[in-house]
């Protein structure tokens, strides 16, 4: 019976290794979203300037047409003023002339405005294009080793699994069912070693007689409180 306990902590040294390239496996994916998250806030970004920065020029447009209008008709009234007959008229028209080009004033200071703006967001084009230049060769070069190394746990767990199958083939059937029933039911662990009189699985308080049982090593011994089955430190220490 020792024999088959022997196989069992390799047993279950297999399935440490197998779960722990498992979880890796699991894990290694999440850094991509990470990364493609980080580069889809980017292009956001990016979008958000481009149309501001398209906003920003058609203002500038719709204003310097403005001015061009204003600009046409105080050349009209300049021309009346020409020929004008009254007084009055030669007022009206210049107090028409003083106000289009009080308006230009003001429209060419919301133009400056609009040109600061428009050069800071250039800037900021600048920088998120660079940004996402840098974040996407990054990314694809983090993608390339990321699935490298999902590659080989792939195959380390396929190899482990093949490994396990020649294991147990060496103790009864009816045992490693057993043995990996706890394994999916235990939280991938089906073997517990004693420590200080406790069962390393579930911390559970064993008695005296189970741990000398165990320590005699002449049958399969479980714990009363999580099933698991029962080596002494020195063995299991051995085997993981
Ligand atoms: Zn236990």
């Amino acid at each position: 019976m020792l024999k088959d306990i022997e196989i069992l902590c390799q047993l279950q040294f297999l399935d440490n290794k197998i779960r722990i390239a498992e979880k890796e496996k699991e894990r290694l994916p999440k850094e991509i979203e990470e990364l493609e998250k980080k580069f889809n806030l980017e292009q956001e970004s990016e979008k958000n300037i481009k149309q501001r920065l398209e906003q920003n020029w058609q203002q500038q447009k719709k204003l310097e047409l403005e001015i061009a209008t204003n600009n046409q008709d105080i050349n009209k009234y300049e021309n009346q003023l020409l020929i004008v007959k009254t007084n009055k008229e030669y007022k009206a028209l210049n107090s028409e002339i003083t106000h289009h080009k009080e308006k230009n004033a003001d429209i060419e200071e919301q133009l400056i405005e609009l040109l600061e703006a428009e050069s800071i967001l250039e800037k900021e084009k600048k920088d998120v294009i660079e940004l996402l230049t840098k974040d996407k060769k990054i990314l694809e070069e983090e993608k390339e080793k990321i699935n490298i190394k999902i590659e080989v746990l792939t195959k380390e767990i396929a190899q482990r699994e093949e490994e396990k199958i020649e294991l147990s083939k060496k103790i009864p059937d009816i045992l490693f069912r057993r043995y990996q029933r706890l394994i999916e039911h235990k939280d991938g662990k089906a073997i517990a070693s004693i420590d200080n009189g406790i069962c390393s699985g579930c911390h559970f308080r064993l008695r005296p007689q189970i741990i000398v049982e165990v320590a005699k090593s002449d049958s399969i011994i479980i714990c009363e409180n999580c099933s698991r089955i029962l080596v002494s430190p020195m063995k299991s220490a051995k085997e993981n």
